[in-house]
Formats: structure tokens, sequence, C-alpha cells
């Protein structure tokens, strides 16, 4: 049985059963023969689903925005932007995803030519994280649906109410039985899931434990596997930056989603000669975020998504502080029953510490001092993951080493990253491989079939 917890109070809020092995097997002929007739279906009427699903999810913004917040505690307010980014995403793959499966030919020197089409390849699973319940699946959903894929979501185990709602919108827009099914199974049930021949392949976004294992399990069944795993971004402050509004949007960076995204900027990096500016607009406006209740409009922030996670966050903090890190303010439980966290700042971070390695999944940021460009790309790139980086400057050679020398799958110039529907998303080194969104995005599960002819 896996439990639904409100993080803001504590209270259970819904309980739901598992799914058996032979369950497990029903839903995986299902998605097994959906997908022998989805592939043959015209791309036009598969995208004329997507916007069906879209108006589902508008018809019920309410109720699937209500369902995070209840079950994972962000605020009601992102919830609904996070339902209005899925719509955008389903309406936006309807409308520029046919394009992108194009076939094009390719003239041989020894004549004739070759053409590449691109095919879809069967049932992929998503194993999902609780962080955006919807965001995460849809960036895999709508392309999945678009190139005549079927979808199996292993989801976490805390969010089952909008995993099942997901299925739900699918059906209601009316997907065949077997194109998208909610498998409200706990992780140890994945790897026989991943070794099963109706499966075609495996997409992971969550922490590195678990895309280790589960890339583990596709390698030995020898299946394609796309990774999102975590991070700890640089934001970068360098002298020509207009510091109030990067102060402004690191506090935003770093506590949107209570500090619970991979993308949040978790490290700041500022030059030595307006560090001490920015580090009091910075800390001014983390003390003044409106912690409090998720559905209330005026709050800010909401608690954590579960005790567990708070424990999580208080005890790398202490591991810092035993490093040798400093906590200049907040990173404190607030009284009371929800897993609430005052947003915080800790300085003095020790590059050589293996705190390095940590992700903090809260809305505590580290704070960095470098005395030139080269240091600030130095700190940037001394972690293990390679995700998202932001950088804050106007000089364009500046902005140009940036690009070239943060190693990291995205760079966000002058502005917070965030992803959109549209442009690739992804990571390199300890934050996973492969891409999604953007044509990259659709075409990481599909079969590139060369025709030659003559
Ligand atoms: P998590 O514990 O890794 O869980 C993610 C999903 O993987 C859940 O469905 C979980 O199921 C499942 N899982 C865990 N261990 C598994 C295993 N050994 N085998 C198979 N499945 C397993 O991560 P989380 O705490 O939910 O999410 C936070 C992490 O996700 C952070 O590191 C964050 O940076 C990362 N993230 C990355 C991206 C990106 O795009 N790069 C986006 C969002 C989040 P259970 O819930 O049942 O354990």
């Amino acid at each position: 049985m896996m439990k639904s917890i409100n993080p803001a109070t504590g209270e259970q809020i819904a309980t739901h059963a598992e799914l058996d092995a032979a369950g497990i097997a029903t839903k995986l002929d299902r998605a097994s023969a959906a997908f022998d007739h989805w592939r043959t279906v015209d791309v036009a009427d598969r995208a004329a689903l997507l916007v069906r699903i879209a108006d589902a999810y508008e018809a019920n913004k309410d109720r699937l925005a209500r369902m995070a917040t209840l079950e994972m505690g962000k605020t009601l307010k992102s919830a609904v932007a996070e339902v209005d980014k899925c719509i955008a995403a389903f309406r936006y793959y309807a409308k520029a995803g046919p394009a992108m499966l194009d076939s094009n030919a390719i003239p041989l020197a020894s004549g004739g030519s070759a053409t590449v089409t691109w095919l879809p390849i069967g049932p992929v699973l998503a194993v999902m994280p609780w962080n955006f319940p919807y965001w995460q699946v849809v960036r895999f959903l709508a392309p999945a649906l678009l190139v005549g894929n079927t979808g199996l979501l292993k989801h976490a185990s805390n969010v089952q109410g909008c995993a099942a709602l997901m299925e739900e919108m699918v059906l209601a827009a009316g997907g065949a039985e077997g194109l998208f099914q909610n498998l409200p199974i706990r992780s140890d049930a994945v790897a026989a899931i991943i070794a099963d021949d109706r499966v075609a392949a495996v997409t992971l976004t969550g922490s590195e434990g678990a895309g280790k294992a589960v890339a583990e399990q596709a390698g030995r069944a020898l299946k394609k596997v796309v990774l999102e795993l975590g991070g700890s971004d640089p934001f970068i402050v360098m002298p020509s930056a207009d510091l109030d509004k990067a102060a402004e949007q690191a506090v935003t960076a770093r506590i949107q989603n209570s500090g619970q995204s991979c993308i949040c900027a978790k490290r700041m990096i500022v030059h030595t000669a307006v560090y001490d500016a920015f580090l009091e607009k910075f800390s001014a406006r983390m003390q003044a975020v409106k912690t409090g209740d998720p559905l209330d409009p005026v709050t800010g922030m909401g608690p954590l998504s579960s005790a567990e996670q708070r424990d999580t966050v208080l005890g790398q903090l202490a591991e810092a502080e035993k490093a040798g890190a400093k906590l200049l303010l907040g990173g404190e439980p607030l009284p009371g029953p929800g897993a609430y966290l005052s947003p915080g700042i800790l300085t003095d971070v020790p590059l050589d510490s293996p705190f390095m390695e940590e992700e903090i999944f809260g809305p505590v940021a580290m704070l960095f001092r470098a005395a030139d460009i080269d240091e600030a790309i130095r700190i940037a790139n001394a972690i293990p993951f390679g995700l998202g980086s932001s950088v804050w400057t106007q000089d364009e050679g500046e902005k140009a080493r940036f690009v070239r020398d943060i190693a990291a799958g995205m760079t966000a110039v002058n502005q917070m990253l965030a992803s959109a529907p549209e442009a690739p998303f992804g990571g390199i080194k300890r934050s996973g491989h492969g891409r999604e969104l953007g044509p990259y995005g659709v075409h990481e599960f599909m079969n590139l079939k060369t025709v030659y002819s003559g």
C-alpha cells in the first residue's frame, strides 16, 4: 500500500493499492497490443489526440493542481503553472511535432540515395520523480504518443494520486486502453519490467542512485535509457551584472518548488568586487520569502515534499558545517506539523570537501567568492554534476567563456534557467545522458531506419 501524505499538515490523505505481478503482466500485454495499432495510426491523428489531452488538462486544471499541492506541497499557484506548461507542451508537440518526423534523403557517392525515416520503437517505461509530478511525465509522454510509442509510468510512491489522474486524462481524451498506463508499483518491481521483452526502452528522471540502478538494468537487457538526474547548478554573478535583478532571480532560482528542482541554482558564485553588495541584496530577499500554507495565494514557498526530505536536508546542513561551512542564515525547521524549512545561506563550503558532491534538495543556497572568471569557472565545474547553469554579465567575452567552459548541458545568460517545451533539456557528467524535449528529445526513443533505393 502506498501512502499519500500532505506535507503541509502531516496527514495521510489517501492510500493506493500496489499492482501485483499478474496486474503488471496484464498492463504490459495491453501496452504491447496498443503499440501494434498506434504505430500505424496517421501522425495527424496522433497529434489530434495530444490536442484532446491538452483540452482534458485544461478542463481539469484545478483538480490536477490541487492534487499536486496536497501530495507534495508545492504552492497551488505553481501547481497551476505546471499544469499550464503541460498543456502548452501537448499543444506544441501536436503542432510542431509531425514535421520532426519528416524523412530526408541523403545522396550517395556511389549513385542513388538513402532515405532516413523515423519510426517508433514500442512501449517505453518512464520512472519519474515527485517534484514536478505532471511536467516530468509530460516531457516524456507528449513526444512518446506523438511518435507512435506507448507509455508505462512508474511514478514516485508519494504522488500516486497525480499518476492516476494522468492516466485518467488520456482516457478522457479518447486515448485507447494501453496507450498510457499508470503502474502503481514500488521501485523493486522496476527491474523485471525493464527486462521484459514487451518493453522497448526506459527513461528515468530522479536521483543518481536510481539512475545507476536503472541504467544497470537497462544495460543488462541491452535497452536504450535516457537519464535526467540531479544537479548542483552554479549561478555566477560578475561585476557588470544587474545586481538587483540577479539577486531577485537568484532567490527564485533557489527557492522555487521549495528548492526541490534539479535545475534550482544551488551554488551562487559571486565575483569578489560585488560579493558584499550581492550578499546584502540576496540575504534580504531570502529572508523576505513568505513561507506557509501552499494553498494560500500569497505564499511564496510551501513545505518540503515530506518530513523525510526535510530530515535529509537538515542532515546535509550538519554535514556541511562539520566540513567547515557556516550557516549564515535560515535552514531551520519551522514549528508545527508541516515539513517547513526556512530559506538559508551556507558560506565557506570547502571546495575539496566531499560535501561538494551533494545536491541540496531544499531552499538553502551555497555562496562562494571568486577572484576572477577563471576561479568562477573552476568553482562552477568543481562538482560531479553537469546539468544547468546561469551566468550574469554584460561582457560579451565573459558570456562566450561561460558558454564554452562551463561543463553543463544548459547555460542561461542574464536569466535564471527554466525549461521550455520547445528546447532540449538534459545534462552531462553525473547529471545523466540523453535529452528530453525538442527534436532531439523526440528522436531519443525512435528507430532511425535507413532505406536504400536505387
Ligand atoms: P528518486 O528517489 O531517485 O526517485 C525517482 C523515481 O525513481 C521514483 O519513481 C522512485 O520510486 C524511483 N526509484 C528510486 N530508486 C529506484 C531504483 N533503485 N530502481 C528503480 N526505480 C527507483 O528521486 P526523487 O527524490 O523522487 O527526486 C529527486 C531527484 O531527481 C533529485 O536528484 C533531482 O535533481 C532529480 N531530478 C532530475 C531532473 C532532471 O531533469 N535532470 C528533474 C527532476 C528531478 P519511489 O518513489 O517508489 O522510490
